[in-house]
């Protein structure tokens, strides 16, 4: 197993795509689990540190150092089964989402579940329980795991299919493979009408494997995953629309949003019923001007919505989908309607791109990232998008705002310029994110907590909770070796 400790080698190590930085002694890259096993057996001894990462694009630090060592996963990276028959997926942790999805492809299989970034491995998307566009219309990657294989802190095996072990109301027993029995007390919480991966996932009578799903890091570490497949798509329509007015693009979003779901609940077949939707503001579509050149320079807003159809749906849906573009004044002649795979593939890296480059605005100024991550229920959506607006222009700051409006999350990324804005910038984020948990929504819709957002966690859960919490993390931690930092405040 490779060990590196110079810190030449090992300084892509000591930060993720927050541009958040950290400090380690060493990298390790275990090549399997009994590795990792091996790994953790003796830091727990030794009460060594130990951060794992995937591929470090995280955005709330969760894979950053705080000292000891670096386990890196991007050695585990077989794809050990794929059962076409069956749709179901076994791969280890560092596989590459992009290489995952394009060997689905010619297999006719689909893996809905992708963050907007391809670039990262398997296990990281299971341990923030990311979501992406096409959550929408199919939940996070949380209902896509049917199973996974975990090393607990202390370096005791988990394995852990869904559907076979469930708390008894909030008492939780799970056994490791050497039959070690771990209780556990889930605390209640209120389950909130948005998504959020803030804390623990916890619920009365809950599957146990969902406790580890979104546990970022700090329960133990993810070593195989047995995912959920879907029969592909025949055909996905796909089009970006621009709207003069960003009350246009909000509004077609709720009307195409509520079509969406009446259309599932009634279960029609010729019907709207969005696989994603997701909104670009003006500022954001200038930010991506130079790269997009035709966007329209009227344009004030935009979505980006896709839908799968079949060769017989195909027409009738593409005209439901103009008539109300036509009702919401969307810009019709100027919008971009995929005539084939490469302008699907097109626009999927329109939206790629405003996060990237957000990204590299942040980092070229080598400040950490201000972009918020909240959800709030649909029916506050358009009223809070508002309030944040005023409040950052009347900050002075610039900023963008994109995100899955469909599901009423947001990311407004503030732009500072300089670390004086910085500063005014991380007070005014602070206090949106309070509004969005005030609204009944989540400051964290699909980044997690990692180290960035801990304050915040405990304002969104009592202080009862947070202990129960933190008392989970103990009993699996005694050593509190994993992952520290993220998550609680308890740790530095
Ligand atoms: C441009 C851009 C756009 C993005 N858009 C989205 C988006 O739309 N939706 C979204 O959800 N995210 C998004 N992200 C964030 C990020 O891509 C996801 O969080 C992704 O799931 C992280 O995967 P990773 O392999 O990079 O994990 P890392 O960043 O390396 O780690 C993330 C967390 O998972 C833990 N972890 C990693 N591997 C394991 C393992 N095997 N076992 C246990 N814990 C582990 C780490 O300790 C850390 O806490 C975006 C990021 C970028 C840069």
């Amino acid at each position: 197993m490779i060990t590196k400790t110079e810190q030449n080698e090992i300084q892509d190590y000591l930060r993720d795509a927050s541009n958040t930085m950290g400090y380690c002694e060493a990298v390790v890259y275990p090549e399997n689990t009994d590795d990792v096993v091996a790994i953790l057996k003796q830091a727990n001894y030794e009460k060594t540190k130990v951060t794992v990462c995937g591929n470090r694009t995280g955005l709330s630090g969760g894979s950053v150092p705080n000292g000891g060592i670096v386990l890196s996963t991007e050695k585990m990276n077989r794809i050990l089964e794929i059962n076409e028959e069956e749709k179901f997926a076994i791969v280890e942790p560092g596989v590459l989402l992009s290489d995952f999805l394009n060997l689905l492809k010619p297999k006719k299989l689909y893996y809905p579940p992708d963050p907007t970034e391809l670039n990262c491995f398997l296990g990281g998307t299971v341990a923030t329980n990311a979501s992406g566009s096409k959550t929408f219309k199919y939940g996070p990657t949380r209902d896509f795991v049917m199973g996974i294989e975990i090393v607990l802190p202390t370096g005791d095996l988990l394995v852990l299919e869904r559907g076979q072990i469930f708390a008894q109301k909030y008492d939780m027993s799970i056994t490791t493979n050497d039959k070690k029995r771990i209780e556990l007390k889930i605390p209640s919480i209120k389950s909130l009408p948005t998504k959020n991966t803030a804390g623990y996932f916890c619920r009365e009578s809950m599957d146990a494997i969902d406790l580890f799903i979104g546990s970022e890091g700090t329960l133990g570490i993810l070593t195989k995953l047995k995912l959920q497949l879907l029969p592909a798509p025949q055909m996905v329509l796909s089009a970006v629309i621009f709207f003069n007015s960003e009350d246009s693009g909000l509004n077609f979003i709720e009307h195409s949003r509520n079509e969406s779901y009446n259309s599932r609940k009634n279960k029609s077949h010729i019907a709207i019923d969005a696989l994603a939707l997701e909104y670009f503001d003006k500022f954001a579509l200038n930010f991506l001007r130079d790269d997009f050149p035709n966007i329209p320079e009227e344009a004030n807003s935009a979505v980006w919505f896709e839908q799968e159809v079949d060769e017989d749906s195909s027409n009738q849906i593409t005209d439901l989908w103009i008539s109300l573009i036509e009702k919401h004044n969307g810009d019709l002649g100027n919008s971009w309607i995929a005539m084939n795979e490469k302008d699907k593939l097109k626009f999927v890296e329109f939206r790629h791109r405003i996060s990237t480059k957000v990204n590299e605005f942040i980092s070229s100024r080598n400040l950490r990232k201000l972009g918020t991550d909240f959800a709030v229920p649909d029916e506050e959506l358009k009223k809070f998008y508002f309030q944040l607006k005023y409040e950052v222009v009347n900050a002075g700051l610039d900023y963008v705002i994109y995100g899955h409006f469909g599901n009423s999350h947001i990311h407004l990324n503030m732009l500072p310029k300089n670390p004086e804005e910085f500063e005014k910038a991380k007070i005014l984020y602070s206090n949106m994110c309070l509004s969005a948990i005030k609204s009944g929504g989540t400051f964290a819709a699909e980044h997690g907590v990692g180290k960035n957002k801990k304050a915040l966690l405990y304002e969104l859960y009592d202080e009862k909770v947070m202990i129960e919490m933190w008392r989970i993390k103990q009993t699996l931690d005694p050593y509190l070796i994993l992952c520290s930092g993220n998550i609680f405040k308890t740790e530095s």
